[in-house]
């Protein structure tokens, strides 16, 4: 049998990995070394020349995305589909596995997943029925402690409390909420985990199944496994027959913040005694790249220590631009695109890496004008995401009381005791009436018509939008979104439903939505058309959230954390905002486990490259509402002088912000134009002039529709 080409296109340490023999085995290597093209080699060797039936096999990935591309990967060596073999993540293999022995393990056989926000939802239900008080007992950090404990493999009768009351309660709220899920038969993300743990360690029969099915488990990613997963791997390779391959890097451990413990390397060689190989040959990125990223992670001192070297180009150096402020530095990033592009190079070949979500707006805003197709990686664009578009139905209902819609979103964001009931007597009563439902709600309240606790949290919702209503007529927009984060307190809500981390994302997002309000500029034409900044806004967002991220199908710039990013690669990567603070996150700087955490995440974004690397910060940015003027991360200033070139903006160029697409000329009534998605059209109407027009077109399939010249890249059509 020909089995060339399994192991042609592999370097001897790496195909001593894919051909290793009966040993456990720890690949432990550096970025771009063929990890993850090993593991996806020893499950085509396996299967193909070890005739180990595809059953046997179980391999483990960090994403359902890298999960999709390994078995791909895997299909495409075996040249026919792989059935029978599992590939998948931690939570995915683990819903299956309890999926099919739910009843031994005492659950509903239609048990249901419970999500983080139901999980807070459930917690805070059972904080209130033990007539506990929530300022006490916060439904989230009570949820942290509970995940946390699963996490560690901990019931409530495992739990230490010390004698200490506070933590006694909360082993009591763990209890209870527990029983809850098993009453209605839900399941939250840790216990999918903590279940399939227990049913291993206690029914030795199915255990022993297990053992006996999966031959080989393989692991990517390894430094990122929390306890419970090293737990569940022992558990699996107890058996004589199973074999674990595991394939790590300890300088790309970046989630040491959400559990992962990076000690399981170290665990599994005294637990398991694998044959430890090393690949010590970078194939993705050019030495000036490799030597530097080297040179950065080399600055932490709680290493395993590897080489890492290539034989490619030299190539260019590391490219860091000193922007004078963050839309200098986002003008530059996109214009670099821009060359990239002509010089007939791929949009999905770029990767723009930013520390935090709330980055992403400035380049959306500018590759849309720019009219380059793009997509957001794990996070939602920006004008989609719920903080946003609570703050933005705020801000339409206080600008048109009649936003339907508007109201329905907000009435109860933040929950102020108006329920689904007093909600759907209110839709009656518009609907009789044929008004809008601020207009029902101002009747009702007038004529007495609501009784109780409905009417009370009704006049506050009403009173507060009388109020922002007012505040609106003698201030500017961005003064405006600012009052509307403020007085709904909006974070407060999140802050007290979520986990500190996703709260504190949308602090940033919606201090960034403030920040967009106050640098909107409006256009000479909306100023014309008398339309107010508010409206033009809202316009702008709305058509932003819509239309314009590519297509599935469409080959895009890839926009996403420096987080989403491990296990990619780009030829051309931009980490962008590298300031201190920022990057490295303020919070990481005063504890050192936290800031070699940052710097293996540095490690992380430079190791995606593969021909070019720019790093840029600014020398000013507005975050949290207010000017920062930043230093340079310190990532920056530890990149070996030699292969940076520094990049100072050009002195006296200003560039044209105006969006570009239309070129000017806009088309006339009633001509036939035709539209990228929509398809072809009539004009019916234009507003306003230049890219800032508004057209109204008639498609022929899509029906009508307004877009905005500058961004719909309309061409002539018959
Ligand atoms: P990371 O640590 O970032 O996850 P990795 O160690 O998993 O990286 P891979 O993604 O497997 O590395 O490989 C990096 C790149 O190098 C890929 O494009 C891969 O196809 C290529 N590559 C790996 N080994 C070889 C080889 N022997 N010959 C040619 N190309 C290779
Ligand atoms: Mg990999």
């Amino acid at each position: 049998m020909d089995v060339s080409h399994i192991i042609n296109d592999l370097n001897d340490a790496q195909r001593q990995a894919v051909t290793l023999g009966d040993a456990h085995c720890l690949v432990l290597a550096g970025a771009g070394s063929g990890k993850t093209r090993v593991l996806v080699h020893r499950v085509a060797w396996l299967i193909q020349v070890e005739h180990v039936s595809p059953m046997s096999v179980l391999a483990v990935t960090f994403t359902n995305k890298a999960a999709n591309e390994m078995r791909g990967r895997v299909e495409q060596l075996l040249q026919i589909p792989a059935s029978g073999l599992w590939i998948g993540t931690f939570h995915g293999i683990c819903h299956r596995i309890l999926r099919l022995h739910a009843a031994e393990v005492g659950l509903n056989p239609d048990f249901q997943i419970l999500d983080s926000d139901d999980q807070y939802r459930l917690i805070r239900r059972t904080i209130r029925e033990m007539q506990l008080d929530e300022g006490e007992f916060p439904p989230r950090v009570v949820q942290g402690f509970i995940n946390a404990r699963k996490d560690d493999g901990a019931r409530p009768d495992h739990i230490e409390a010390s004698g200490n009351p506070l933590t006694l309660q909360m082993i009591e709220i763990y209890r209870n909420y527990q029983a809850a899920c098993e009453r209605s038969g839900l399941v939250d993300f840790a216990e999918l985990m903590l279940r399939v743990v227990e049913l291993l360690r206690d029914h030795p029969s199915r255990l022993a199944n297990y053992q006996d099915r999966f031959a080989h488990v393989m692991i990517d990613e390894f430094q990122d496994t929390n306890t419970l997963q090293y737990a569940l791997i022992r558990l699996l390779a107890g058996g004589r027959r199973t074999r674990l391959f595991v394939v790590g890097d300890d300088d790309q451990s970046i989630y040491g913040w959400r559990g992962a413990r990076v000690e399981n390397v170290q665990h599994f060689v005294g637990d398991f005694k694998p044959e430890v190989l090393r690949l010590e040959q970078n194939y993705r990125s050019t030495q000036t790249i490799l030597e530097a990223a080297n040179h950065v992670i080399g600055h932490n001192d709680d290493r395993m220590g590897k080489n890492l070297w290539t034989d490619g180009e030299q190539g260019e150096p590391v490219r860091v631009f000193a922007a004078y402020n963050e839309d200098e530095e986002t003008e530059f990033i996109v214009s670099r695109v821009q060359d990239w592009l002509e010089s007939g190079r791929k949009p999905s070949g770029v990767g723009i890496l930013y520390r935090s979500n709330a980055q992403s707006r400035l380049f959306e805003q500018a590759l849309l004008r720019a009219d380059i197709p793009y997509r957001v990686y794990g996070g939602l664009r920006f004008f989609e995401r719920a903080e946003v578009r609570d703050s933005l139905a705020y801000l339409r209902l206080v600008h048109n009381p009649l936003d339907d819609a508007a109201f329905e979103r907000i009435v109860n964001v933040p929950a102020r005791g108006i329920g689904e009931r007093t909600v759907a007597g209110l839709r009656e009563s518009a609907r009789a009436q044929d008004q809008a439902l601020w207009e029902a709600t101002v009747r009702q309240l007038d004529s007495g018509a609501l009784a109780g606790r409905a009417r009370n949290a009704l006049a506050v919702f009403v009173a507060l939008i009388r109020e922002l209503r007012e505040y609106a007529e003698q201030s500017s927009l961005g003064a405006m979104v600012s009052r509307i984060v403020q007085r709904t307190e909006l974070i407060q809500h999140y802050l007290a439903r979520e986990p500190a981390d996703r709260a504190e994302a949308r602090q940033e997002n919606l201090d960034e939505l403030v920040r967009a309000a106050e640098n909107f500029d409006q256009s000479m034409e909306d100023e014309q058309a008398s339309l107010t900044p508010t409206a033009s806004f809202l316009t702008q967002a709305a058509l932003e959230a819509g239309e314009h991220q590519g297509e599935k199908w469409q080959d895009c710039v890839q926009l996403m954390t420096l987080h989403s990013a491990k296990g990619l690669e780009f030829p051309l990567v931009f980490m962008a905002g590298m300031e201190e603070g920022l990057f490295p996150h303020r919070k990481s700087v005063e504890e050192p486990g936290r800031l070699s955490e940052e710097r293996r995440l540095a490690y992380v974004g430079m190791t995606r490259a593969m021909e070019l690397l720019y790093l840029s910060y600014a020398e000013s940015r507005r975050l949290h509402g207010q000017t920062l003027f930043g230093r340079p991360s310190r990532f920056v200033g530890e990149l070996p002088p030699a292969l940076v070139e520094d990049i100072r903006p050009q002195l006296n160029v200003s560039q044209a912000r105006a969006p570009q697409g239309s070129g000017g000329s806009l088309p006339g009534l009633g001509s036939r134009v035709a539209h990228a998605k929509f398809g072809v059209g009539t004009v019916l109407a234009v507003e306003g002039q230049g890219d800032n027009a508004r057209i109204q077109i008639n498609f022929d399939d899509a029906g009508p529709k307004w877009l905005v010249a500058g961004y719909a890249s309309l061409q002539p059509a018959c």
